[in-house]
This record gives structure tokens, sequence and C-alpha cells, in this order.
């Protein structure tokens, strides 16, 4: 690299002459780790709430800590309600809670998050700190699946077109199930937020890629979540690399 006082020209010549990828894959794979903690150590740990570190430290010690949404996506999350003047919104798939948090701590005193998640143990392991940072009355928390609470929603009738924002982060074989129903929910002009659809890099990976087991079955699932949102007229998107990848939908009919 430049950098090391190799020249570019040489340093092509390298990863000719070794006649592999897995260097130029390892090479460019330490830039982007470098660039990122480059980005949490200036701009995110920083500036992260008290609330937010105590409970991304509560979370760290829990065996299931790779489920929670990064420091720097949670950072992306509050910027972005906070852009859209979010009020109402929804989240399915609450695990501790630290994208909850970073959506409560977003939203004006009388803002509401309906959330959802299968397991209630996860959420209160957060709870007292999202109600020391007294945000706790935001949260309508409901324990179970999502799907017979979107479709109940729907029969209702009364909250089509009510969501500001809606942040989907469960179940990932269910996706396009709860896209089916939350078009309908969220309003014209609001957005929905559909994470790890970037599933551990695994939409780019070779079909026979070594993958842990989770990760290959819920691929297929993401790939064809990823192929009808972009050919979903309703919606204007945009996919970003932010943690697992999400896609931003904003309803426009
Ligand atoms: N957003 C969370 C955070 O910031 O830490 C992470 C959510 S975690 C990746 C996925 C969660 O979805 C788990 O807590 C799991 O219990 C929940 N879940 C799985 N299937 C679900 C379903 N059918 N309905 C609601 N929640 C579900
Ligand atoms: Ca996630």
């Amino acid at each position: 690299m430049a950098q090391n006082g190799e020249s570019n020209e040489n340093q092509a010549g390298r990863h000719q002459e070794v006649g592999h990828k897995s260097l130029l894959q390892s090479d460019a794979l330490y830039q982007d780790l470098r660039k990122y903690v480059y980005i949490l150590e200036t701009s995110v740990y920083p500036r992260e709430p008290e609330a937010m570190k105590e409970l991304r430290e509560i979370t760290a010690k829990h065996p299931w800590n790779i489920m929670t949404t990064s420091a720097d996506e949670g950072q992306f999350l509050n910027m972005l309600l906070k852009l859209i003047n979010a009020k109402n919104t929804m989240e399915i798939g609450v695990y501790t809670g630290y994208s909850l948090l970073a959506t409560a701590l977003a939203l004006p005193d009388d803002g509401k998050i309906l959330a959802m998640d299968v397991n209630r143990e996860n959420y209160e392991l957060g709870l007292p700190v999202i109600q020391k940072a007294g945000v706790a009355h935001k949260i309508d928390f409901k324990e179970g699946p999502a799907l017979p609470v979107l479709d109940q929603m729907i029969e209702d009738g009364k909250y089509h077109g009510t969501f500001d924002f809606i942040f989907v982060d469960a179940d990932k074989d269910n996706y396009i199930n709860y896209h089916k129903r939350l078009i309908d929910l969220v309003k014209v002009g609001g957005v929905i937020g559909y994470d790890n659809t970037l599933w551990n890099g695994s939409v780019v990976a070779p079909p026979d890629a070594p993958m842990r087991k989770y990760v290959r079955y819920y691929r297929d699932f993401v790939l064809e979540l990823n192929k009808a949102l972009a050919a979903d007229p309703r919606i204007e998107i945009c996919q970003l690399p932010v943690g697992d990848g999400i896609t931003l939908c904003r309803r426009v009919s």
C-alpha cells in the first residue's frame, strides 16, 4: 500500500504474482475494518448517550449479543428518526432494546413505539436502563409473534397509514410477509427499515462458500426480499451498508 512506502503499481503487481484473490480480499477487508474502527472511535462512541452505552455494555455480556444493533447503526437510526420528525413508530425484534432505546431517545415526549418480540426476558434486561433514561412511557411492548398483531391491526382498519417509521429486525424468513402488511400500515411518505439485508455478507458469497447454518438458512429469504423491494413500485428504496445492511423503504403510494 502507498501508506507503507510501496507504490500502487508494485502493490498491484504483487497481487498478480500471488494470483490468488484471498490476499486482495484480506487487504481490502483490513482497510474496511480500519475505517469502521475509525468511525466508531471518532464519531460514534464519543457521542453515544450514556444510557445507550450502558445498555450496550449489559448486552455485550449476554450470550446472544451477536444479535444487537451496532452502535453506529443506533446512531444512524436516532438521526434518521429526528430528520423525518417521527412520532408514531413500530419495531419488530427488540432483543435487549438497543435500537429501541435509540428510537425512544429520538422521539418527542409524546412519541410512541409499538415494540414486539417473542421474548420478553431479553427486553427486561434492558428495561431498567430505558426506564432510567426516562423514555419507557413511549414504549408499548407486546410479547409474541408480530405477524398476528399486524393482521389484527389491518383488520381493525384504524391503523392504516398511521406509522411514520417501522424498523424490522426479527425473523428474516418472514420479512416478505411483514412487507405485505407494513406497506398498508406505514403512512405515504413514511419509512420502513429492513435490517440485515446484507446478511453477514452472504448475499455476495458463492452458493458453495462455507457459511454458518443459520446464515445459509436465511440467505435465500434475504436475497428474495432484496429483489422484491427493488421491484416494488409502491416504495423508493435505499440500501445502506450500515451495520449488516439496512434497506430504507419510503412509501410513495
Ligand atoms: N433490534 C434488536 C436490537 O437492537 O438489539 C435486535 C433484534 S434481534 C436481531 C431479533 C429479535 O427478533 C430476537 O429478539 C427474537 O426474539 C425476535 N423475533 C424472532 N422471531 C420473531 C417474531 N416472529 N415476532 C417477533 N419477534 C421475533
Ligand atoms: Ca439486526
